[in-house]
């Protein structure tokens, strides 16, 4: 271990030695018994504490030497210092940023005979699907309602080789919720839902040099619509209806996906469903905002703003990207291809999204055709060309279908369908004046 690490258990044995040692002291003895032999950090700690006849409050936030053993239903999210023996049912290593430095974790499932817990191993370490083992000194956390095991610079995971446990396929506090797919976020953990399968293609790809066959798709219920991903057979059937329980949610660009595991079970179902009109789909900004993306979503505002970007532009003939004065990012100077599009903002009282629309909504909306565009441009300019479209579609209130993805800037419609909704203001005003009549 090395020194940084010893850092914070150091400052926790200061304070349970209220001034019997000096930190000098207990930084190398803490050295001696780690590095030199080898013991664990849970044994030295003690040894350190009974070294110096520290003797233990009770209670309050005094962390025994000796953390508590606790089965996984027992965990409430508050432990700071427990030991939990499971089977690792997922494990898989992840790259995280932390404060600007590359790191590899651990996280997966671990499950016992009373539930499952998700756990995440803030370093880098071998945790195999299917083996037991032993957290040593994890601490527990609770997020969206669900307690998260994890092992921290203190805590370590041992091999349990002589463990065995069965379990419980839908087990305790970690049941999966069930949810309608229109209440699936990004930050849905897991979930068990019923729908239609829209559609199944099946997928070769390679898992740990392995080929292996996924399948993917939509599903769809009365809510809304989502792609999964089945990483087993599931013999699944285009326009069946199933209950997929215990699916896990894993997010592209915001858009949540449904992930249909080896914790997952796929059964038959009788339910009714009716797949989402577009009007079940609609979705206000706000909601948006909330959900971060999804598939197919209906919005209806006015059109704010129109960004930079927007009507005239060239895009690079091997990429698609926009390019900036004949030159393209990836590919330098190229022949561009010319094309329309209005970078909106749209804002439907409950908040402000930018959607994008393609050429022919473009067209349709600002009555500007690409060649009429382009003679306006060589004639005058390509901000000519802005200013008319923008004059032509600010304030318009317009509904726009599509997919939305968020990124850094937040999330992003794009059009694949927009249609103008015109304000028809004579009849607003027949009937207030109705209303108002009405009160006389
Ligand atoms: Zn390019």
């Amino acid at each position: 271990m090395e020194k940084e690490e010893f850092a914070p258990v150091i400052k926790e044995l200061m304070t349970q030695l209220a001034g019997k040692a000096t930190e000098g002291q207990v930084a190398k003895d803490l050295d001696r018994f780690v590095n030199t032999y080898g013991v664990t950090l849970t044994a030295a700690k003690n040894g350190i504490l009974k070294k110096y006849g520290a003797t233990g409050r009770s209670g309050g936030s005094f962390v025994s030497g000796n953390a508590i053993i606790k089965k996984i239903t027992e965990l409430k999210g508050t432990e700071m210092n427990v030991d939990v023996t499971g089977k690792a049912i997922f494990s898989e290593k992840k790259e995280i940023t932390a404060r600007g430095v590359g790191k590899t974790i651990v996280s997966g499932i671990l499950g016992d005979d009373t539930g499952t817990i998700p756990f995440t191993v803030w370093n880098d370490m071998e945790i195999n699907k299917g083996e037991c083992y032993t957290f040593r000194g994890a601490y527990t956390k609770k997020w969206n309602d669900q307690v998260q095991l994890n092992i921290g610079i203190r805590g370590k995971v041992e091999p349990a080789p002589d463990a065995k446990f069965t379990v419980p396929s839908n087990a305790g506090g970690s049941t999966a919720p069930v949810l309608k797919i229109g209440a699936i976020t990004e930050k849905t953990r897991n979930t068990t839902v019923t729908g239609k399968l829209l559609s199944v293609d099946p997928r070769n790809i390679t898992v740990k040099g392995e080929p292996k066959t996924v399948y993917g798709g939509l599903i769809a219920d009365d809510t809304g619509k989502i792609q999964y991903t089945a990483w087993n057979d599931f013999k699944l059937e285009t326009g069946a209806t199933y209950t997929v329980k215990n699916a896990y949610i894993r997010s592209w660009k915001g858009i949540p996906q449904l992930n249909l595991g080896d914790r997952c079970e796929v059964a038959r179902s009788d339910a009714e469903i009716k797949v989402a009109a577009d009007k079940n789909t609609r979705r206000t900004v706000a909601e948006i905002m909330k959900t971060g993306g999804g598939l197919d979503f209906e919005l209806t505002g006015l059109i704010v703003d129109l960004r930079s970007g927007s009507g005239l532009i060239g895009r690079c003939p091997q990429c698609n990207r926009t390019v900036l004065n004949g030159e393209c990012r990836t590919h330098g100077k190229v022949e561009p291809i010319m094309d329309l599009r209005l970078k909106t903002t749209i804002d439907d009282g409950t908040g402000a999204i930018s959607v994008v629309i393609g050429r022919a909504d473009t067209e349709k909306l600002t009555g500007i055709s690409l060649t009429d565009a382009q003679k306006m441009a060589a004639d005058v300019s390509t901000t000519a060309v802005e200013n008319k479209m923008a004059a032509a579609v600010l304030t318009k209130q317009i509904t726009v279908r599509g997919n939305v993805m968020s990124d850094d800037f937040g999330p992003q419609l794009n059009a694949r369908s927009v249609e103008l909704k015109p304000v028809d203001i004579t009849a607003a005003a027949e009937k207030l004046y109705g209303e108002v009549e009405a009160n006389l």
